[in-house]
């Protein structure tokens, strides 16, 4: 038998009078996911995503485990369509669900009627429908305080659908539908994370990350590669800035007293994050910073970094413990590829005693010896630009 996937509509459901943006760009992206899976329709109603193959050759099982990776929906379901006649109804649950009858030892049916014109109760149809289940399956027994198996009955405008248990979504909100971001993506454990976390809440987000050749090498950006990677079955499509970084951080190393090299080199950062962010319209920068968990990530340290630039500088985990950060990435794959050991710019040249409270006047002073605007925009030309996609 044929099914289809729904995939419920989260946070947008709220929305007013601009819900349908939000809708079209759920729709949008969940057609772009299924794309390479075969031929779907892919339409909204009734706060329902419906998703519906075209062809035998679709493949479900992917298709399925793809919605679950789109942000703005709270639960998805594979279902079955049956003709809205509780008869009809019946036939289809008997044969959808025949598997989960052959598993379980009790089963209820629950009713939901999205369509209020539909002439019977949701009550009368459950019980209907439930009474000829119990003939077709007489030794799975009713329950309806605790069964084993639930049978959900939907019955919307088109169609009546018929599904058991409906998997977590992946919530937040759909991609594109609030904007973009720079998101400053290093090869560690927290960037992929807080890179994520910007997506899940409707951005759009770019990439960014510096690049320290010789001192980092092709095998430290192959892994930043790599981590977009991960991240796009949820981000989408991305464009991975990688800035090369090594000349400012010979600058620095050269020319800048040694407590304040990291602070000098993330303002460096912050500045050519914020003038690719300006090119490419996004509202705001995001750093997979949280407080207090090394020496540049004190309060005082964050506030001398983000000085210099008049953006919003975002920070998904700031008040995160370190092993809820790493819980998370564990969850979306990313830890294993985080922890292989290839430096990061940040290892380089990194100083013995670090400032944990700089000073800004000391580090605009450290600072003036640079040709700062010039060092910004010989790293803007000379970026290199790597797609991603899903
Ligand atoms: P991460 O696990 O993300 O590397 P971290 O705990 O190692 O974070 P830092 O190295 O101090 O912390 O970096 C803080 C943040 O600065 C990172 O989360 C990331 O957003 C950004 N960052 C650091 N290094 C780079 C880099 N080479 N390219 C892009 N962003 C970077
Ligand atoms: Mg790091």
């Amino acid at each position: 038998m044929r099914d289809l996937i729904l995939l419920k509509q989260g946070e947008i459901v709220l929305k007013g009078l601009n819900r349908r943006i939000f809708e079209d760009k759920l729709v949008a992206n969940v057609r772009r996911r299924m794309a390479p899976l075969g031929r779907f329709r892919v339409y909204a109603a009734q706060s329902t995503v419906y998703v519906e193959p075209l062809e035998d050759s679709c493949d479900m099982d992917a298709a399925f485990e793809a919605s679950k990776q789109v942000f703005g929906a709270i639960a998805v379901v594979r279902a079955a369509a049956a003709e809205k006649d509780p008869d009809k109804i019946f036939e289809v649950a008997r044969d959808y669900l025949a598997e989960d009858f052959a598993r379980a030892r009790s089963f209820k049916v629950e009713t939901k009627r999205a369509d209020k014109a539909y002439p019977m109760t949701s009550i009368a149809i459950s019980q209907h429908v439930g009474g000829l289940l119990a003939d077709a399956y007489p030794e799975v027994r009713v329950d309806v305080h605790s069964p084993e198996l639930t049978v959900n009955i939907e019955i919307r405008e088109q169609a009546a659908y018929v599904h058991s248990v409906p998997a977590p979504g992946a919530g937040g909100m759909p991609v594109g539908s609030c904007g973009s971001v720079v998101s400053m993506l290093s090869g560690g454990i927290d960037s992929p994370v807080s890179t994520w976390m910007a997506a899940k809440r409707g951005i759009h987000v770019i990439p960014v990350h510096f690049f320290s050749f010789p001192y980092t090498s092709q095998l430290a950006k192959d892994k930043v590669t790599e981590l977009a990677r991960l991240i796009s079955p949820w981000c989408g499509r991305m464009t991975l800035e990688v800035v090369p970084f090594t000349h400012i951080q010979e600058e620095i190393r050269d020319k800048c007293p040694e407590e304040y090299f990291t602070v000098i080199m993330r303002r460096f950062m912050t500045r050519i994050s914020e003038k690719i962010a300006r090119m490419n319209g996004c509202g705001a920068i995001v750093t997979g910073e949280s407080l207090g968990q090394v020496a540049s990530q004190t309060m005082e340290a964050m506030a001398v970094t983000q000085e210099c630039v008049a953006i919003p500088v975002l920070r998904p985990l700031v008040c995160m413990d370190k092993a809820e950060i790493v819980a998370l990435a564990r969850k979306l794959g990313t830890f294993e590829t985080s922890i292989l050991p290839y430096e990061d710019c940040c290892t380089v040249f990194t100083p013995r005693h670090p400032r944990t409270k700089p000073r800004l006047e000391e580090v605009r002073e450290a600072e003036s010896s640079l040709d700062v605007p010039a060092l910004v925009e010989e790293a803007i030309t000379n970026i290199e630009r790597i797609v991603i996609s899903k």
